[in-house]
């Protein structure tokens, strides 16, 4: 096991990891950036290391700098947590040329499924169910016509390095093609750096649900359930539930099983989730996410399984410590993603918290980095903290987000509390009736006051 690991990232997530290493009697080593040195990362690790200005390319994504921390502190390894430099398959190749630890997947994984072309090809090859669409890259508008009338309108324009829902276009009719690819590639290079794009069936309702899976390289993988992750704004998002209302067991035991037998088959090693959308009764894989994703506590609270723990002790070269058989679901847990925005206009909303209280009590998790008297600053994403709640039923789990929302308060800035407020009390969302277009078709027509 480690004696020292240095955690590349910030937010609550770095906490979060912090949290899993001290549990393991591990050091831990908080970088930081000239914005974040009054963060709540930095004050309770055991040793912080300033990387740079604001700008995450000069700080948190600055290599050089990342490895200059590990010689000074001596770490041994590097969890880069998600966002950041967590899918940099070059970073992966550079810790291992300096003899750091990554606390992730190896870099031929990460590298073939952050292009997601290659990951379709590969996901086909394991036996994954995917979306019909274009086997490789669109080069001329020609061809594109040829696989759109094969593939079916409306459909889909996809950037190749896609991430955050961006480069991403509807298409529903032959004479809209040109246009839409020509956006896409625009769109995908300046968020990219690169303009490869495919073709995919446009799924009309269907939800997203992913699979979170654990492989320790060494052939053996499980799965931990689903997440349901339909309500989503702008393709990000918002709120996520396991287990899905829209499965059974038997769907679940089914589509597990085929992403576990996946990754034995690939050799994967650490965490990783496989997004799928469904709709009838299908699944379609859409990517793969080589990372701990925001939304993991979810399958913590419903299995008793610290992921983040096992991301760590896999890395350190251990087996899985536990077999398919043992992992039980139990309840239900929802998490809402509480950005510092305002709840209808989403603008960000950075600054200082005047007053703070979070909620407690049975089943409830907060996993956050603020604190009273804390200014968000305004240069990283708005994510102020993460409200999960556990149940023994769905209705349990409702109730108890219910109460919770109205126990916190985060005065001195706008939250997107107010709309979960309103989301908890919806029918739709009691009856756990939704999909992936539901939340923005709401939005469309509700205004959610602030308060
Ligand atoms: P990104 O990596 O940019 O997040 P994904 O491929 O994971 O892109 O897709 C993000 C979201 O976009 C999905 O959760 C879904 O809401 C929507 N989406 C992606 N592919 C399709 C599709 N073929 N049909 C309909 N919606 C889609």
């Amino acid at each position: 096991m480690f004696d020292k690991i240095l955690i590349a990232n910030r937010g609550e997530i770095a906490l979060r990891i912090l949290r899993a290493a001290k549990e393991l009697g591990i050091s831990t080593v908080a970088v930081h950036s000239t914005a974040d040195a009054e963060a709540m990362h930095v004050k309770l690790a055991d040793e912080s290391v300033c990387i740079g200005p604001p700008p995450a390319r000069d700080s948190y994504l600055n290599i050089p700098a990342l490895l200059a921390a590990c010689e000074i502190t001596g770490a041994e390894a590097i969890h880069p947590g998600y966002g950041f430099l967590a899918e940099n398959a070059r970073f992966a190749d550079i810790l291992a040329e300096h003899a750091i630890t990554f606390i992730g997947p190896k870099a031929d994984h990460i590298r073939i499924m952050g292009d997601k072309i290659a990951a379709k090809r590969t996901a086909r090859r394991l036996g994954i169910p995917c979306v019909p669409g274009s086997d490789a890259a669109i080069t001329d508008d020609g061809e594109a016509g040829r696989i759109a009338r094969d593939v079916g309108y409306p459909l889909l324009v996809k950037a190749a390095a896609g991430g955050g829902g961006r480069g991403m276009k509807v298409v529903r009719t032959p004479d809209e093609l040109p246009h839409a690819l020509a956006g896409a590639r625009a769109e995908a290079k300046a968020a990219f750096g690169e303009d490869a794009v495919y073709l995919e069936r446009y799924l009309e309702k269907p939800r997203h649900i992913e699979i979170q899976v654990l492989g320790d390289g060494k052939g053996n993988a499980i799965h931990l359930g689903e997440r349901d992750c339909s309500l989503q704004r702008r393709h990000q998002k918002v709120w996520e539930e396991g287990p899905s209302p829209a499965l059974n067991d038997v769907q679940r035991g089914e589509i597990g099983e085929i992403v576990a037998k996946a990754m034995r088959d690939l050799g994967y090693a650490g965490a990783g989730t496989v997004e799928f959308l469904y709709e009838d009764g299908q699944f379609f894989f859409i990517e793969m996410n080589t990372r701990i994703q925001v939304e993991h506590p979810v399958t913590e609270m419903i299995t008793g399984i610290d992921l983040v723990n096992e991301q760590i002790k896999i890395a350190a070269g251990s087996p899985l410590s536990i077999t398919q058989d043992e992992v039980r679901l139990f309840g239900h847990a929802i998490e809402c993603r509480v950005n510092a925005e305002h709840p209808s206009t989403f603008r960000p909303s950075p600054g200082r918290i005047a007053y703070y209280h979070p909620p407690g009590g049975l089943g409830v998790r907060v996993d956050s980095a603020v604190y009273q008297g804390y200014s968000i600053p305004p240069n990283y994403d708005s994510l102020l903290g993460k409200l999960i709640v556990h149940g023994r039923t769905r209705t349990e789990a409702l109730m108890r987000l219910r109460r919770a929302l109205d126990e916190f308060i985060v005065d001195g800035i706008d939250t997107t509390l107010a709309l979960f407020r309103v989301l908890v009390r919806n029918s739709d969302i009691q009856n756990g009736v939704y999909d992936i277009h539901w939340l923005e078709k709401f939005l469309e027509t509700e205004r959610v006051e602030d308060g």
